[in-house]
């Protein structure tokens, strides 16, 4: 490709974006900004992303078959399963009169394909000698995130290979599950990425006991919070990390006296440290929660989230959701005043470890705007004979294995793998007969790859200050040649039989063959695209019958000879 010739320059005063990707990216020419979360490939993005899906499909193609769903879908496959609830579902519908005129439907846009290929798979695969199926598909997903950021990390729109799996028993889906573990493995490393990226336990959601396993890549940008336990050698994701909370201090260990304090409207944790003039540990949140129709209370120290995946594990119930206003007010309390004493004989309380081991701390006082301060165990509740970890992990947190606090990271999740088990073939009476003639459930497993993501992820991991360091897997061009010339000179010639040659020879080279900028610009730009291998032809080399020849990540250049250069680049790339 001539540079002269290529859509999407490069360009100096591009937008500065929230993310290293976003803003690099596309002041390189890869990605253009549609709006908030939705991104154009240009040529050389584009490049990139295919490479990426290419390195994915290739791993993909050992372990399952590609097809290709649709992006729409009709509302009753997310009825039958339950989960037109989800918060990201997104819908479309004729635009205007016009064409709501001539279908006046509305269609769902599929965030993920469970919903879909469970009864495309139910339609073909009846017997066990038809099982297991494993299929998947490289697409466009849609979900209507509450905040589009970090670039390509978190889109409305992005790309992603979804793998489904589909087996006679539990025991095969977990041994398949172990074969596409290790398939993910490979991937990543083939990505160039593998030494960055770790697998971490996560939460199985409400389709299994199990964990589900998520493919993690250290990087600033990320979202997620690994936590690290150094005797296992085991990395957390924060809602399943096992936590314990740092010590409260106390100089003096006396118990002051109990009493209510007014603070109208005062319901945040750090408004009211403030306002008490305590520090957060001492304060107390407490939810109400409805657990199997059961009213829960549920304290964590302030600071602390409430784990819901966690709490449930604790409860062990079916349903768990947030209590009404009126469920508060039923059992005495008030929302945003609900506290842990005297609570109804009926109400279930559950207190985090977090709240042990503290004198004097503050709680709710089940009336509007006053809260208890100076409460103590013992003297003005009775201590839980269990506290538990219901809390989201944090950083500092100690790992109560080793007793120390955890080493963190931060990181993206590139991928995820998880058992269903059988969520989804229960929701559509999907089953199969076995080999007496009796029907049986049938195990799932899914398994996705952001892809887009991972174009975001590398983007942030592998650049330098001068612009972006491309694996040279997944780079746009193997070669950047570079000449430095005012017109069809010598080195414009030479440059154009180079070019023409490892073309010929299925390298793949990007010729910057303008003439009428400055070198410093073309070196600038070659280093913010990012290729492998950079070539110069000037005047000056050819004077040395040689070119000049610079990996990107390296400072050294080096002089190689006309006729040595097809095969050192061979070596190269
Ligand atoms: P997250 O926790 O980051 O929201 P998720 O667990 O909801 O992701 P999955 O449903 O497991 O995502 O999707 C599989 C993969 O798709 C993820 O591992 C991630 O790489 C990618 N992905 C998910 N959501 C987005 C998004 N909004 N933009 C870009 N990629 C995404
Ligand atoms: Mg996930």
């Amino acid at each position: 490709m001539r540079y002269s010739q290529l859509f999407g320059r490069t360009s100096k005063e591009s937008k500065q974006y929230d993310s290293k990707n976003a803003t690099l990216l596309t002041k390189a020419g890869f990605i253009d900004q549609t709006m908030a979360g939705v991104y154009k490939y240009l040529p050389l993005g584009l490049r990139v992303l295919t490479k990426i899906e290419n390195i994915v499909r290739t791993h993909m193609d050992e372990i399952g078959q590609e097809l290709l769903m649709t992006a729409l879908a009709p509302k009753e496959l997310w009825e039958k399963t339950g989960r037109l609830g989800i918060d990201v579902l997104m819908e479309t519908r004729g635009a205007n009169d016009a064409s709501r005129k001539q279908n006046d439907a509305s269609y769902i846009l599929n965030p993920t394909h469970e919903d879909n290929i469970t009864p495309l798979v139910a339609q073909f695969v009846q017997s066990y000698r038809e099982l297991p199926v494993a299929l998947y598909q490289i697409q466009n997903k849609f979900r209507n995130e509450a905040r589009p950021k970090s670039g390509l990390l978190r889109g409305r729109e992005f790309r992603m290979k979804d793998l489904y799996s589909f087996h006679v028993s539990k025991d095969d889906l977990m041994s398949y599950y172990e074969v596409a573990k290790q398939a993910y493995v490979r991937t990543f490393e083939a990505l160039g990425i593998g030494d960055k990226t770790v697998i971490a336990l996560a939460s199985g959601g409400d389709f299994t006991e199990n964990f589900s396993h998520e493919f993690q890549t250290f990087c600033e940008a990320g979202e997620d919070l690994l936590f690290y336990d150094e005797k296992t050698e085991v990395y957390y994701n924060r809602e399943v990390t096992p936590s314990q909370a740092p010590a409260v201090s106390y100089p003096d260990n006396e118990m002051k006296e109990r009493a209510e304090v007014l603070g109208e409207g005062i319901i945040g944790v750090l408004e009211l440290a403030e306002f008490l003039q305590i520090p957060v540990e001492q304060t107390t949140k407490t939810m109400l929660f409805v657990a199997d129709e059961q009213p829960v209370a549920v304290a964590v120290r302030g600071g602390y989230e409430v784990d819901e995946g966690k709490l449930k594990k604790v409860l062990g119930t079916r349903t768990l959701r947030m209590a009404t206003d009126a469920e508060v007010e039923a059992i005495g309390s008030k929302v945003g005043y609900v506290g842990i004493l005297d609570l109804p004989e009926h109400v279930r309380v559950i207190i985090d470890e977090s709240c042990d081991n503290r004198l004097n701390f503050e709680c709710g006082a089940n009336r509007e705007n006053y809260h208890t301060v100076n409460v103590n165990w013992g003297r003005d509740i009775q201590k839980p004979e269990q506290f538990y970890d219901i809390k989201v992990a944090q950083e500092g947190d100690i790992n109560p294995a080793t007793k120390k606090p955890y080493p963190v990271h931060k990181a993206a999740e590139v991928g995820n793998i998880f058992p269903l088990e059988t969520k989804f073939s229960d929701a559509f009476g999907f089953t199969y007969t076995d080999e007496s003639g009796a029907s049986q459930k049938v195990y799932m497993g899914s398994y996705g790859i952001g892809t887009t993501r991972l174009v975001g992820v590398i983007a942030e991991v592998c650049n330098d200050e001068r612009g972006l360091v491309w694996p040279k897997q997944i780079a746009p061009f193997q070669v950047h040649l570079v000449t430095i010339s005012k017109g069809e000179d010598e080195a414009y010639k030479v440059s154009e039989n180079i070019y023409g040659e490892l073309s010929e020879q299925g390298i793949e080279v990007l010729w910057d063959d303008r003439i009428d900028v400055r070198a410093g610009e073309q070196f600038a730009d070659a280093d913010l695209i990012g290729n492998p291998v950079r070539i110069v032809v000037s005047q000056k080399t050819l004077e040395q019958k040689s070119v000049e020849l610079k990996l990107r990540s390296s400072e050294d250049t080096e002089m190689v000879a006309l006729e040595d250069l097809v095969d050192q680049i061979k070596t190269l790339i």
